[in-house]
């Protein structure tokens, strides 16, 4: 790979973060690995990093305490800049909207989306300098088709839909890229509560996917093969939706 290249996870204690981290690092990338309360389960990842010869810097913050990631992340900053950025940190908080308490709304749009402004100014800021960079978000299907209980999340996750290709447009001439992986349903800890029964049916491959499934998705659009893409939204749903 030549130099080294640094990519910063949100939300990579566990689940399809977790599994990002893991591809990245088999690949050659040092990882910046945030993750909000997961402690142990974070410092596993970090051990499982750097077996493969990767380093691993912990980055314990809440994503849309802009305080908590501005002091974190500035020092690091002005020594290295990553190549790149993938915002996973994600919850749900579902509940059909008329009983949606104004928590409930606030939260998932802090988690998914003001993070987003956020971390994405903050590192894009340095990325710009260095006229490099790749960005990945992590949508949902549910940002894509809208969901019944998920009114919160959907809106969170269209608009980092939105939000992505707007700053691909924006970051395109200097050489960064911006593009979102949008999964179906992947089995973690999110979903456990699904009625999956009704809901295999739907899906043609006629399972749930893998964290690893997401992960290798994301690893391409790190690579040089991703060169002439921005601005994309790639469905990982088993053809749920098409
Ligand atoms: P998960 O297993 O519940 O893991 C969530 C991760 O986000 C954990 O590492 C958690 O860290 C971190 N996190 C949550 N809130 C945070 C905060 N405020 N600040 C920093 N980190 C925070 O979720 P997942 O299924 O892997 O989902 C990952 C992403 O994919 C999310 O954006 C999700 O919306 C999206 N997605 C998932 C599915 C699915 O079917 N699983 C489908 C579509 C999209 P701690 O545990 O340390 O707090």
């Amino acid at each position: 790979m030549g130099e080294r290249k640094i990519v910063f996870i949100t939300g990579a204690s566990r689940g399809i973060g977790a599994a990002i981290a893991l591809n990245l690092a088999q690949a050659g990338y040092d990882i910046w690995l945030n993750y909000r309360s997961s402690k142990e389960l974070a410092y596993k990842v970090k051990e499982q990093i750097e077996a493969f010869g990767c380093t691993c810097t912990l980055l314990p913050f809440d994503v849309a305490d802009e305080q908590a990631a501005t002091e974190m992340l500035e020092p690091l900053l002005q020594q290295e800049v990553p190549f790149g950025l993938v915002h996973n940190a994600g919850v749900t908080r579902d509940t059909l909207l008329p009983m949606m308490k104004r928590e409930e709304w606030d939260t998932v749009i802090d988690v998914h989306l003001n993070s987003f402004y956020i971390l994405g100014k903050l590192i894009s800021r340095h990325m710009l300098s260095r006229r490099e960079g790749r960005i990945v978000t992590l949508a949902s299907l549910s940002g894509e088709t809208g969901q019944a209980g998920q009114v919160n999340y959907a809106a969170a996750k269209a608009g980092l839909i939105g939000a992505s290709k707007a700053l691909a447009r924006e970051l395109g001439k200097r050489n960064i890229l911006v593009n979102v992986v949008s999964p179906g349903l992947i089995e973690t800890e999110m979903i456990q509560k699904l009625p999956l029964d009704k809901i295999l049916p739907l899906i043609p491959l006629g399972r749930v996917g893998q964290v690893e499934e997401v992960a290798g998705v994301v690893r391409f659009l790190l690579s040089e093969d991703a060169s002439y893409m921005t601005g994309q939204v790639l469905s990982v749903n088993g053809g749920m939706h098409m």
